[in-house]
This record gives C-alpha cells, sequence and structure tokens, in this order.
C-alpha cells in the first residue's frame, strides 16, 4: 500500500519552498507542523516513518494519549495548538514541548509554575485574535504589550512569538489583511523583545498568504492527512 502520507508531506514541502523563493525567503526559516488531531496514532507514524518529527494536536487528552504511545519516538516534537482550560494546564507543561495558544497571563502563569524540573523551558506562543472576531481565541491586538510585560518573569516559558488564525476567506489579498496585521504586530514586539523567532500562521488553505507574510511554522493538517471526520 502507498503512503499518501509521505507524498502529501513531499507536496507540502514542495509548496513550502515555491512560497518561500517567491517571497525572497529561506524556505529553511518555515517549519512545517502536521497537525494530527482526531487523526489515528498509525498515521504519526507513517509521518514519522517519511522523516517528519513536529507534530501538533489541538485537545489535551488525546494528546497526551498519543504522545504515552509513542514514547519510544524520542526525537518527536509535540506541540499544542487548541483551547486549554487552565485546570489542564498541567498535562500540556509536563508533556509538550510548544504551545501555542496562549491567551491569558493565567495560563502562562501556570504553564511555568508547572513546567518539570528536568524539562527544558516550554516554548510558548501568544494567541492574538487578530480580526478581532467574537467567537474567536486569542487576545486583543492591544492587550499584547501588557501581557507580554507581566509575563517576562516567567522563566520556565520562553516567549517565541506570535500565533493567529485568521478570519476564514478563501480569497488570498483577505487573508493576506488579515496576516499582515499580525506580521505588523510581530515587527513592533521584536523592537521591545529581538529573541522572538516564531511567527505561527498558515494552514492547509492558507499557506501562500501566511508564507508572504512572514510565517516561520505553517500548521497544516488537511493536506498532509487528509480531511476530518
Ligand atoms: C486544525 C488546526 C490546524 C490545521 O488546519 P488544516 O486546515 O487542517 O490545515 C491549524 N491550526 C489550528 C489551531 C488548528 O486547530
Amino acid at each position: 500500500m502507498t503512503n499518501h502520507i509521505a507524498e502529501n508531506l513531499l507536496s507540502v514541502h514542495a509548496q513550502i519552498k515555491q512560497c518561500a523563493v517567491q517571497a525572497g525567503r529561506d524556505p529553511n526559516n518555515i517549519e512545517l507542523l502536521a497537525v494530527s488531531k482526531t487523526k489515528p496514532v498509525s498515521d504519526i507514524v507513517l509521518a514519522y516513518e517519511a522523516g517528519h518529527r513536529s507534530f501538533g494536536e489541538n485537545y489535551v487528552q488525546e494528546g497526551v494519549d498519543k504522545i504515552a504511545e509513542l514514547k519510544h519516538l524520542t526525537d518527536i516534537s509535540w506541540h499544542f495548538i487548541g483551547p486549554l482550560q487552565s485546570n489542564k494546564s498541567r498535562l500540556v507543561a509536563e508533556n509538550f514541548d510548544w504551545m501555542h495558544s496562549v491567551d491569558r497571563y493565567k495560563i502562562a502563569k501556570r504553564l511555568h509554575e508547572q513546567r518539570p524540573h528536568y524539562a527544558k523551558p516550554l516554548n510558548i506562543c501568544i494567541q492574538i485574535n487578530i480580526d478581532e472576531e467574537e467567537t474567536k481565541a486569542g487576545i486583543l491586538p492591544h492587550e499584547l504589550m501588557p501581557l507580554l510585560s507581566d509575563c517576562e518573569k516567567l522563566d520556565r516559558v520562553c516567549i517565541r512569538g506570535l500565533m493567529a488564525i485568521p478570519k476564514a476567506s478563501k480569497v488570498k489579498s483577505e487573508q493576506m489583511t488579515s496576516f499582515k496585521k499580525v506580521q505588523a504586530l510581530f515587527a513592533t514586539c521584536q523592537q521591545k523583545y529581538p529573541q522572538f523567532d516564531t511567527l505561527s500562521i498558515g494552514m492547509s488553505g492558507d499557506i501562500p498568504a501566511a508564507i508572504e507574510c512572514g510565517s516561520t511554522i505553517v500548521r497544516v493538517g488537511t493536506a498532509i492527512f487528509g480531511a476530518r471526520d
């Protein structure tokens, strides 16, 4: 049986490379995060066998179960990318390498307190509600600098940058409008925090727009693993 996941990974990598070149960027500065939420562990193993090493999960318990089952694959980097209730923060602090969706001080502080001493600081991104939508997670753009100041003393988390999910649109120019806002906000942050190196934007339907707007991590599920139920 052919491994469609391996083929899909190749074509997404090719797309990333092509978009990077078109945007005058180095493709090596764009990481592909394979979003495996709702997909079986066997799919993750197929991607792993094809050489892929970083996976994103949205639901805490599902993610923790998969991490436990694949404990023997010690070079996987696990990214939590979904909404997080504070009473589940310990599971993220203890099991994941990255957390993309920090949206309040309380979560950052709990992750800092709960990160095990034997592990490296947890890499985190602040999620921005870039189009200020009622239904979307993330902080509003004007709340960002105060939150970053509050987080400066939290040394068990390492703030790497920003994450955003734009208003749904299939039109590239509209996707760009959203992404440009988060790119500008990221540039502002970097003036105060030059160590910020991560802009987590772009999913299966908006990879070209995200790369044109400076994405350093694209989070891709459907284009790798197929449609979810
Ligand atoms: C599901 C999800 C993705 C992947 O979306 P696709 O459209 O399947 O590529 C990326 N980021 C987040 C936060 C998600 O929840």
